[in-house]
């Protein structure tokens, strides 16, 4: 069982899709049982937070979760498409759908359970289960949404349910670096890191590359991490925690998450 997660710059442009349906093809001949996680295309969700201000300067936040709730269900929904056209079925589900539950914190939703029911019996069959990332539902119903980035949490939360111990990110970067790459020509990829150092180096450097609470998550429950280059995934990329396949209690910080 593997879990990819591809994030916004990966599902860009249209054919974005093709490229990523062709790269999770390779990877369910290798794993047979494959979940996809992805975020939502490119500025998706920037324009939706615009278009939300436009209408109200302070729009009231269970709206804006139902708003910025569609940019990564037209990605499930594109991505299952261009998967079809390979021959290859998959299956697209919304957050509410895989069974994310989170509290009731809209805009900063903590994951609180994942009941993947209706996840199992497709991987089973061998398709590919695709997965709206970054939302979720409360216990009373309510669309949530994790806060930004939050698409990578939800990639391994969706490991712990579905007991995989390896999730694959695909960014428009190989992985971490010394330095930001687009603006530091002599930034060094770093090829292995441990979940304190991953950690340590988002938080210090406020690097986007993944959501903190991802990495948290991952260290509580043993799941190894590797980040890739969507567009040069054979180029090798960040390996985090493969050492430490095992629970770290000391790097908890987020308690109530599974
Ligand atoms: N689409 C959301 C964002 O841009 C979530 C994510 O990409 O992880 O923040
Ligand atoms: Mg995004």
């Amino acid at each position: 069982m593997l879990v990819m997660k591809f994030g916004g710059a990966s599902v860009a442009t249209p054919e974005c899709f093709s490229q990523i349906a062709a790269l999770i093809a390779v990877r369910l001949q290798e794993h047979k049982q494959v979940a996809v996680v992805v975020s939502a295309m490119a500025d998706t969700t920037d324009r939706l937070l615009d278009l939300a201000h436009q209408i109200h300067p302070n729009p009231p936040k269970r709206e804006l979760d139902m708003l910025v709730s569609v940019g990564e269900r037209i990605s499930i929904a594109l991505l299952a498409m261009a998967l079809s056209l390979q021959g290859i079925e998959a299956i697209s589900f919304t957050g509410s759908q895989s069974g994310i539950i989170t509290c009731e914190n809209h805009a900063d939703a903590k994951i609180v359970a994942v009941r993947p029911h209706r996840l199992l019996p497709v991987l089973e069959k061998g398709q590919v289960v695709i997965v709206a990332g970054f939302q979720g539902v409360s216990r009373k119903g309510e669309i949530t949404t994790l806060g930004r980035g939050g698409s990578d949490t939800t990639a391994v939360a969706l490991a712990v349910a579905l007991g995989a111990s390896l999730v694959e990110f695909y960014k428009d970067v190989s992985g971490i670096f010394t330095a930001d790459p687009k603006k530091d020509p002599s930034a060094q990829l770093l090829s292995e890191l441990s979940f304190a150092d991953a950690l340590d180096l988002i938080v210090q450097t406020g690097a986007k590359i993944l959501h903190p609470r991802s990495i948290a998550l991952a260290a509580k429950n043993g799941i190894a991490l590797s980040i890739y280059s969507f567009l040069h995934p054979q180029e090798g990329g960040t390996k985090i925690g493969w050492g430490e396949k095992k629970r770290n209690e000391s790097m908890l910080f987020e308690h109530e998450v599974i």
